[in-house]
């Protein structure tokens, strides 16, 4: 089976083909490190996770490269503001982006390009576009002339001909149609953030730095370009404007945007105070694997509304998970020579979701299906060796896909813990034991009692309820 999926260039599914047989060539639009990331820029994060992890499932070899943008207009502005180099304030939040990528169980992409590594790759590709005549100075910077590229508006269906005046800003109105600045002209305004040779003193504009790292990492055409569906225009319009008029080549075969995330139907801003980080999240009690899940359990390409009240039916449901899967692993097993199992089947519409355009939605009920399964199995107290050999096995196969195991190491101290509250209910030292049994969830995990005095320990999500 192939996998499908919705490319925003031609507006319809296709079927997945790379260009080299059995290879991926992914680029994905990064954070740009000026602040924490907030909850809707971990949503695109989380889902790039999930193509890399679903096109390895079906065996290809990808190579995802994203970018951190390390350099822009706002990072100017807060770094002077508090009186940080660039360089500065752009690490503290780079390694705030990596915890939070690892706190949702993000794999690591294969490259992370930081803008201000590859300036010289972004000055070479915006000479070879004035030398092409799609790029012409003017007194505050070098501008990309959108009107001699054909193809403009080619993605999102903005029309070209509507063309307003100049643009410096990274970032400007959805609405309107303006050349953009490729490279910026220093002023007093930039301090110490300049660039020299083989252009005059200045800095890159934004949309120059993903094409000129995606071509310099990947080649001048790659597969997949995913990036948030508001990055559509401006940002990947003028990627394209930019990298097919340097290289005469088509820069991307298929367009991935996943769509906003909203909060109580708004979109996040500072000013409503709807908007979340990851650390708001934590802060609130939150593990932030519920909100993993919670991404998961949307399609990609539709709004999610999120509002903290929803996580906590997503925590309940991982400490659901964590307890059937410890439980699973202890049934005692009996021989069976029956091979006709639920579990196939169950398995292979997970498979036909995830390659439907990665409709993780779907997938989810296929895995709670094997949840089921499972449940029934520990409510009977056995299972076949066959079956459940067969279950173990669909259920690793899933989190590859996944990703919503994290192996739970619970700490010495607390292990001995949980051995002096054994012997305790040994003795019948209810009271003590219990005691005991408090300690254990300050330090952040639960322990549920089973028969015969086993127990399963997950992490202690509760939080107020
Ligand atoms: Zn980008």
């Amino acid at each position: 089976m192939t996998v499908e999926l919705y490319n925003g260039l031609s507006k319809a599914k296709e079927t997945f083909t790379p260009l080299d047989k059995g290879r991926v060539k992914m680029y994905c639009c990064g954070p740009t490190v000026y602040d924490y990331a907030h909850i809707g820029n971990l949503r695109s994060f989380i889902f790039y996770d999930v193509i890399k992890r679903t096109l390895e499932y079906e065996g290809l070899k990808v190579t995802q490269v994203i970018n951190i943008t390390d350099v822009d207009d706002k990072m100017i502005k807060n770094s002077a503001a508090r009186g940080m180099r660039l360089g500065e304030y752009a690490a503290k939040y780079t390694d705030a982006f990596f915890a939070d990528i690892d706190k949702v169980n993000i794999r690591r992409a294969d490259l992370y390009p930081r803008a201000t590594d590859n300036i010289e790759a972004m000055a070479e590709m915006v000479t070879a576009l004035m030398h092409k005549g799609y790029a012409y100075q003017a007194d505050d910077g070098i501008y990309y002339s959108i009107s001699k590229f054909k193809g403009y508006g080619k993605l999102s269906g903005i029309d070209p001909t509507r063309i307003e005046a100049r643009m410096k800003k990274d970032e400007y109105d959805k609405e309107s149609v303006s050349d953009f600045a490729l490279w910026k002209f220093w002023d007093a305004d930039d301090g110490d953030v300049f660039w020299e040779g083989p252009l005059p003193k200045g800095r890159p504009g934004w949309h120059i730095e993903c094409s000129a790292m995606g071509i310099k990492y990947l080649g001048e055409t790659m597969d997949i370009h995913c990036g948030a569906v508001d990055l559509m225009f401006p940002h990947h319009e003028n990627e394209i404007a930019q990298s097919e008029a340097y290289t005469g080549k088509k820069f991307v075969d298929y367009w991935l945007h996943p769509e906003h995330l909203l909060v109580g139907g708004q979109k996040m801003s500072k000013s409503l105070k709807n908007f979340y980080t990851l650390r708001d999240l934590e802060a609130m009690g939150f593990d932030p694997m519920s909100f993993r899940l919670m991404v998961l359990d949307a399609h990609y390409r539709s709004r999610l509304d999120f509002t903290p009240d929803s996580l906590e039916k997503y925590e309940k449901t991982l400490d659901d998970i964590d307890i059937t899967l410890q439980r699973v692993q202890k049934l005692p097993l009996f021989h069976d020579t029956k091979t006709d199992t639920g579990v196939p089947r169950i398995l292979e519409s997970f498979e036909k979701a995830v390659k439907n355009d990665f409709d993780t939605h779907s997938a989810l009920i296929a895995f709670f299906g094997l949840i089921d399964l499972a449940n029934k199995r520990i409510r009977e107290g056995k299972a076949s060796d066959f079956e459940h050999k067969q279950m173990v096995e669909a259920f690793r196969k899933m989190d590859f896909v996944l990703g919503l195991f994290v192996e739970l190491k619970v700490p010495d101290e607390v292990m001995k813990l949980v051995r002096e509250r054994d012997e305790l209910r040994d003795k019948k030292e209810w009271t003590a034991a219990d005691a005991k049994r408090k300690v254990i969830k300050t330090m952040g995990y639960k322990i549920i009692d089973l028969e015969k005095h086993d127990h399963v320990i997950i992490k202690n999500r509760e939080h107020g309820r």
